[in-house]
C-alpha cells in the first residue's frame, strides 16, 4: 500500500526543513524523508554558524531572497522562542598588498557597489576606523578598505532546522528521519519515491538532497555538480582578548586565489572561541569519500596563514573543529528548476556554499511552487537551462 502524499520533500536539511515548514503552514499534505536524523552534522548545514548579509557580493539577483529570509527567520524566533538571527553586523574587508581601489572583480568592492545601487544601510571603514572599532583586526595594512553592514550578522544553522521541522510537524507534516530515498520515477499523475522502507506517492516532489544530489538527481546534474570539502576550525581566544563586545561576522581578504580569503564569526556567548573557515574549489570529494576530520597539519596550516599576524587576541589551540562540503555548480551560483526529466519534480539545493541565508525564503518560494505553480520570487537566475552549452 503506497502513502499518497501532495508533496514529498527529500532531503531536510536547510532547504528541505524550509520548504516542508512552509508547505505544512499552507496547509498541504506534506511528508519529508531524511537518509539522517537532522540537524545533523554529516551535510552541508552545521557548524553553528552561517552568514548572512544584504549585500550579497555573488549577485543582484540574490538581494530579494535574502531579504525574504530575514523577515521569515524573525518570524520562526517569534513562534518558537529561539534565538536564531544575530544582528551583530557584517564586516568585508580586503586587506592585501595587491589591493587595487578600481578592481571591480574584488568582492569588497563588489559588496560596496552593490550596497550603494540598491540602497542597503552601510558604512565604508578605512583602516583606521577598523582598528578601532574592531581591535581584533588591528593588524589590517593602512591600505585595508571595509564594508560594514550593521543588519547583517549570522543566523544558528542546526537551530532553523530543528524549529522549521517542529513547525513543520505541528502543522500536520508527517517526517520520515534515518531513511533513505534510493528511486524516483515519475509519470503523468505524480512521482513515486522508494526509500529503503517503503514506497511514498506524492503529486510533486521537492528534491533538497544537498551534496547527495548529483546521485538522486542523476542527468545531467552528475556533470554539473561538484562536491568540495570545507574545513571549519575553532580556536581559543588568549584572556584578555580585545574583541569588541559586539563583534561583526566577517569576510576578510588578504590575498589572492582561495588562500586569501577567510571568513568568520563573533565568539558566541559563552564560549571562548573564533570559528574562522575558508573556501576551497579546486579538490573534488563525494558524499562517501568525504573526509570528515581535520588534521594537526591543517590547523596548524589555517592558523599561520589567515589568523598569525591578521586577527589578534587568538590562540592556536582549537577548541573544536568540523568538516562540510560544498555542493558546487560550473558558475558557483545556485540550481533551482523543475528536474528536466523526472515529472513534477522541482531541484533545490545545489548552493554552491552560500545557500544558507537563502533556505527560508527559497522554501516559501518552493512551497508556492508547489500550491499555485510558481513563486513570487523571480528564480529565473537559476535555471538548469544557463548550462545548455556546456552539455551539449
Ligand atoms: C563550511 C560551510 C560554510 C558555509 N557558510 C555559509 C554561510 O556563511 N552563509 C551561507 O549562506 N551559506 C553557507 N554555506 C552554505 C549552506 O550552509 C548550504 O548551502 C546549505 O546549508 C545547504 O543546505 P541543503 O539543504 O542543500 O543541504 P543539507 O542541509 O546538507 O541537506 C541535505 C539533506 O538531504 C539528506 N539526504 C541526502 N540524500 C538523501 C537520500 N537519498 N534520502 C534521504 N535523505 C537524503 C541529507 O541527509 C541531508 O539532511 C556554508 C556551507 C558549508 C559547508
Amino acid at each position: 500500500m503506497k502513502d499518497r502524499y501532495d508533496v514529498a520533500v527529500l532531503g531536510m536539511g536547510a532547504m528541505g526543513a524550509a520548504a516542508l515548514y512552509q508547505l505544512a503552514k499552507a496547509g498541504v499534505k506534506v511528508i519529508g524523508v531524511d537518509r539522517h536524523h537532522p540537524p545533523h552534522d554529516q551535510g552541508s548545514s552545521h557548524g553553528d554558524t552561517r552568514i548572512t548579509r544584504l549585500s550579497v557580493g555573488e549577485g543582484a539577483q540574490y538581494l530579494p531572497i535574502v531579504r525574504n529570509s530575514h523577515r521569515i527567520w524573525r518570524e520562526l524566533e517569534a513562534l518558537s522562542g529561539e534565538s536564531l538571527f544575530e544582528q551583530c553586523g557584517v564586516l568585508v574587508m580586503t586587506s592585501s598588498p595587491d589591493y587595487d581601489a578600481n578592481d571591480q572583480t574584488d568582492f569588497t568592492q563588489r559588496t560596496l557597489h552593490l550596497a550603494n545601487t540598491y540602497g542597503i544601510e552601510h558604512e565604508v571603514l578605512s583602516a583606521e576606523q577598523i582598528r578601532q572599532r574592531f581591535p581584533q583586526f588591528s593588524p589590517v595594512q593602512d591600505s585595508a578598505v571595509g564594508y560594514f553592514e550593521p543588519g547583517g550578522g549570522y543566523v544558528r544553522p542546526e537551530r532553523c532546522i530543528a524549529v522549521q521541522l517542529k513547525l513543520a510537524e505541528e502543522r500536520g507534516a508527517t517526517l520520515l528521519k534515518g531513511e533513505t530515498v534510493t528511486q524516483i520515477t515519475s509519470d503523468e499523475q505524480g512521482v513515486t519515491v522508494l526509500t529503503d522502507q517503503r514506497t511514498i506517492r506524492a503529486d510533486k516532489v521537492v528534491i533538497s538532497a544537498g551534496m547527495w544530489s548529483r546521485d538522486l538527481l542523476g542527468k545531467p546534474f552528475d556533470r554539473l555538480l561538484r562536491v568540495c570539502r570545507q574545513k571549519l576550525f575553532w580556536f581559543e581566544l588568549e584572556d584578555n582578548a580585545r574583541f569588541a563586545p559586539v563583534s561583526p561576522t566577517f569576510i576578510y581578504y588578504h590575498g589572492g586565489g582561495d588562500a586569501g580569503m577567510s571568513y568568520g564569526f563573533p565568539p558566541l556567548p559563552g564560549e571562548g572561541s573564533l570559528k574562522i573557515g575558508t573556501e576551497q574549489y579546486s579538490e573534488e570529494s563525494s558524499p562517501d569519500r568525504l573526509d570528515r576530520t581535520i588534521s594537526e597539519s591543517e590547523a596548524s596550516d589555517m592558523f599561520d596563514t589567515h589568523v598569525r599576524g591578521k586577527i589578534a587576541g587568538v590562540t592556536s589551540r582549537l577548541a573544536k573543529s568540523a568538516v562540510c562540503a560544498y555542493t558546487v555548480t560550473p558558475d558557483s551560483d545556485f540550481i533551482i528548476d523543475e528536474h528536466p526529466t523526472l515529472k513534477h519534480t522541482l531541484v533545490v539545493s545545489a548552493c554552491s556554499g552560500h545557500g544558507f541565508k537563502h533556505s527560508a525564503a527559497l522554501g516559501e518560494a518552493l512551497a508556492q511552487w508547489c500550491v499555485r505553480g510558481r513563486s513570487e520570487l523571480d528564480l529565473s537566475a537559476f535555471s538548469l537551462r544557463r548550462f545548455d552549452g556546456l552539455l551539449d
